[in-house]
């Protein structure tokens, strides 16, 4: 089955006791035991029939054999990160999700995990950073905010050479882009409040692995954790992923005509977008990737503000998050990332200036005549 069928038919996508074509949502936190021991539904924690429609649903769009979903995102991360023990070592992305970073530096560190961030386009660095602990290479790809672009298949197989696992956070990519258990990974995750849900109307996250043993792992911490996705939402995030194919199509293809735009201002310095030819990473991006993501980032020439730039937008949405209908812009510096340390942002090239654009599906002239008054306004 092809994946844009999947996102219809795959999962659960029917009640099989009503025949519903839409899973209906089963609000219920418990379920009546007939015969102790077999019941399909013993309580909506360990199970939810929304929640397993969904999960069974991602288990298949990102060609795994089984799916989980969290509270959000950050539940995803946080269960993952919860397989390790005290004393483990954790390669891990340099420029990885705000948040993250946060979770690993304000939590996990706490707990006796240990980490090195590199730049894992750089597989030498990679490679040299790990120690007879380490455990995991964890990276997303494309990053964020500069859309570095690393090779999923190398890492992956570097990372079964030293017998460790690999995950990737593939929430910027989506699996219409790039699918990374394919390409040899072990866990795949995603915030799916971004383009899983698409709407900006749900905070959900997911994993989904291959391997049997990883699946009962993970479906253990999920239990006992217990940061699960509550049915309704399940039902919203399954409602969003069935239109995931056509609404990429069309983020995918504003994304380049508003790369072919932006070149062209005078006011723009600098465009970070792996579908730039003249980009670094653009080979490795082209082998991996269907389209080169919907994200792009960009720096204004010295001396215009981008504070004045993103307040005078109209159409685009000045807002935190992204993978949404709606155009959204940001300023890393002073909102997504304005908690990791300015000497690291710096470090890691996410300079003051920069500016994020998630790039929605609204007609992309109205989106181009926003930019252009958003410039006017720079005179
Ligand atoms: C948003 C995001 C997260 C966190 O997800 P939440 O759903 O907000 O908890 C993790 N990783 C990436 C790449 C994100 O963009």
């Amino acid at each position: 089955m092809k994946l844009q069928t999947q996102l219809i038919h795959g999962g659960i996508s029917e009640d099989k006791q009503t025949g519903a074509v839409s899973m209906p949502i089963y609000m219920a936190s418990t379920f009546h035991q007939t015969h102790i021991g077999q019941a399909k539904y013993e309580y909506s924690r360990t199970s939810n029939p929304t929640r397993q429609a969904v999960e069974a649903l991602v288990a298949d769009i990102e060609q795994g054999t089984a799916g989980f979903a969290f509270a959000s995102g950050s539940a995803a991360i946080t269960t993952v990160f919860s397989m390790f023990n005290a004393g483990d070592h954790i390669v891990v992305g340099n420029d990885v999700y705000g948040g993250t970073f946060r979770l690993l530096n304000q939590v996990f560190k706490r707990l006796g995990l240990t980490f090195t961030a590199v730049d894992t386009r750089d597989l030498k660095a990679v490679e040299q950073a790990i120690t007879k602990d380490t455990k995991a290479i964890y990276l997303e790809t494309p990053t964020n905010p500069l859309l570095h672009v690393s090779d999923i298949e190398a890492l992956a197989k570097l990372a079964h050479a030293h017998n460790i696992l690999s995950i990737i956070d593939n929430t910027f990519a989506s699996p219409i882009v790039q699918q990374p258990l394919t390409l040899g990974v072990d866990i795949v995750l995603h915030s799916a409040s971004k383009y899983l849900g698409g709407h900006s109307d749900v905070i959900a996250g997911v994993v989904v692995v291959k391997d049997p043993a990883l699946a009962e792992q993970i479906g253990f911490l999920q239990n006992a954790i217990g940061a699960i996705l509550a049915p309704q939402e399940s039902w919203l995030l399954q409602r969003g992923i069935k239109t995931l194919a056509l609404r990429m199509q069309a983020h995918l293809a504003n994304t380049q005509a508003l790369f072919n735009f932006l070149k062209a201002q005078p006011e723009v310095a600098k465009i970070y977008y792996p579908g730039d030819p003249d980009n670094p990473d653009y080979a490795v991006a082209k082998k991996q990737m269907h389209g080169f993501g919907a994200m792009l980032s960009f720096e204004l020439q010295p001396g215009l503000d981008p504070q004045k730039f993103v307040e005078n937008l109209h159409v685009i949405t000045l807002a935190e998050s992204l993978g949404a209908l709606e155009s959204l812009i940001e300023i890393p510096s002073l909102m997504t990332h304005s908690s990791v340390p300015r000497e690291i942002r710096l470090a890691n090239g996410i300079q003051d200036e920069l500016i994020r654009l998630s790039v929605g599906v609204e007609a992309v002239d109205d989106l181009k005549a926003d930019l252009t008054a958003g410039f006017a306004a720079l005179k």
